[in-house]
């Protein structure tokens, strides 16, 4: 334990951020990180309270709470007080091969279930983390560290966001050969096309790729497994195939004016954004000057909110179908449980000073949308929902008579969530789904003859923690398949 009293002296202070009508005039990360004092104060704050619920990725209350990696999180507090870095480093990545990805966009599921958040601010671990990964990086301790020796097994990694790369980082380190397939033009899966670039810098990325690439990795992008490469011309070149393609198919709005001009899926829009900040050129889907209406409340619709007030829109609502939630846990989601409350997130702030109002609309859906004589967009009908208790207990959302409205709208973006991966992928390998139509693979995470699955493919739609986490444990199953024992962790 650093220092006993650390979490009685200092108060938990976050990386600041940028004034939201400054910011948005770029897509540019907006948190400058704390000054090395701040950030020992920071550390010192972790009591090691012996009972680390941060680190147990434990079910509680029907979600997960604590980090799904095990971080040594105590531990690297306590080497950030003493200004051990290089300990700190290590610890850090004993567990987690990419902490410049869940030091960005980890929504920190270890800091609602910090002890000091029981009655007070939890420590800042997500920013503790990101001090530890960029200090590596800036003082140039990481650099590239190729395997001493080799096995001659050759390993295909299909999809690379970070499922993919966590699975290729350690069967890499393992010193098999390891191959990435990607079918986009640049690698890193949603982290490169999907999360934007405020959130998580492409630089970051390809940074990390650069490093892997260094070692050893081998990746070949615009190249769709099951189309540009053939299945058995995988399967016939390479030891195990490891299905990493994530869970592209968005859920549509089955809706009359489906067909207008005008209406897209949120990740398609956000993959133009980046693709046109990174190769400069006019974003193909744009929202300058356009009434934009997100549909989906969550944390993808909050990325369109964002990305749409930087390119300049004229209005902007975001509709949730579920009720608001309170601003405070309620008694019967109680520490260290995750607080189902209120998040307020960077988009929505922005909207806010903009407009001068948060932009969601709670308990309401779209019904209808209008198109003009050219088959345009230009409205779309709501209605507000209600609660209606079921038989079996649950609380379904249902229309409100009279409540209907219509609202002006040019751009209508589509964040209605995920249904697993695209349906070719599980025919082209002959493999088997889930009821949730995610591939099926059995708990060593194989889907069939030397095919391992792992991510938001196999567990659906999820977070980069767990996709890093998922990649880990299968190349753990990988390894044991490959030489019939295992010593990785
Ligand atoms: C807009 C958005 C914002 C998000 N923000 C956050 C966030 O802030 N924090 C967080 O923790 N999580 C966030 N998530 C979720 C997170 O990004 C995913 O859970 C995570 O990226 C899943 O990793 P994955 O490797 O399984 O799949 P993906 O990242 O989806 O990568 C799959 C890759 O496989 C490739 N691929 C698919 N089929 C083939 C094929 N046949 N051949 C070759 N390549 C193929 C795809 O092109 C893609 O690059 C966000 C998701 C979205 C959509
Ligand atoms: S990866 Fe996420 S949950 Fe784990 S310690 Fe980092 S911020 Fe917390």
């Amino acid at each position: 334990m650093g220092k006993p009293t650390g979490f009685l002296e200092y108060q938990r202070v976050n990386n600041p951020a940028s004034d939201p009508k400054e910011r948005i005039r770029s897509f540019n990360e907006f948190h400058p990180a704390l000054d090395p004092q701040q950030r020992r104060q920071q550390g010192a704050r972790c009591m090691n309270c012996g009972v680390p619920f941060c680190q147990s990725a434990m079910k509680l209350g029907g979600s997960v709470s604590g980090c799904p990696l095990h971080n040594l999180i105590p531990e690297w507090n306590d080497e950030i007080f003493n200004g051990n870095w290089d300990h700190a480093l290590a610890r850090l990545l004993k567990t987690n091969n990419f902490p410049e990805f869940t030091g960005r966009v980890c929504p920190a599921l270890c800091e609602a279930a910090c002890t000091c958040g029981m009655n007070g601010d939890p420590i800042t671990v997500r920013e503790n983390e990101l001090a530890i990964i960029e200090s590596g990086y800036e003082r140039a301790v990481i650099r590239p560290r190729p395997p001493a020796v080799r096995t001659d097994k050759r390993v295909a990694v299909i999809g690379s966001g970070p499922a993919g790369l966590a699975v290729a980082d350690q069967l890499n380190r393992r010193g098999h050969q390891v191959t990435v397939y990607e079918k986009e033009d640049r690698p890193g899966g949603l982290l490169m096309y999907g999360i934007p670039n405020m959130k998580l810098d492409k630089t970051i990325v390809e940074r990390r790729i650069r490093l892997m690439e260094a070692e050893g990795v081998r990746f070949i992008t615009n190249t769709e497994a099951g189309v540009d490469v053939s299945a058995e011309e995988l399967q016939k070149s390479y030891d195990a195939i490891v299905l990493c393609v994530g869970a592209g198919k968005p859920r549509d709005l089955a809706l009359p004016g489906r067909d207008a001009e005008g209406v897209y899926f949120a990740v398609d829009y956000l993959k133009c954004a980046t693709k046109a900040l990174l190769d400069h050129i006019p974003a193909a889907i744009n929202a300058k000057g356009k009434r934009v209406v997100v549909v989906g409340g969550g944390d993808t619709g909050n990325d369109c909110v964002g990305t749409a007030l930087r390119q300049g829109c004229k209005s902007l609502i975001q509709l949730e179908m579920m009720p608001r939630p309170p601003l405070e846990r309620r008694a019967d989601n109680p520490w260290p449980q995750w607080p189902r409350v209120l998040k307020t997130d960077y988009g929505q702030q922005e909207a806010a000073a903009v407009f001068g109002k948060d932009p969601r609309i709670f308990e309401t859906t779209v019904t209808e949308l209008i198109k003009d004589e050219k088959g345009r967009l230009k409205g779309i009908k709501t209605v507000r929902l209600q609660g209606e208790p079921q038989k079996d207990g649950r609380m379904k959302m249902v229309p409100l008579p009279g409540s209907e409205k219509q609202i002006g709208c040019d751009l209508l973006l589509i964040a209605a969530g995920f249904l697993g991966p695209e349906e070719k992928i599980p025919s082209a390998f002959c493999l088997k789904t889930d009821p949730r139509s995610n591939i099926a693979a059995d708990p060593a995470y194989c889907a069939g003859k030397k095919i391992f699955a792992a991510g938001d493919c196999r567990r659906g739609q999820s977070m980069v923690v767990w996709a890093i986490a998922e990649g880990r444990a299968a190349a753990k199953e990988v390894d044991r398949f490959l030489m019939g024992y295992t010593n990785m962790i």
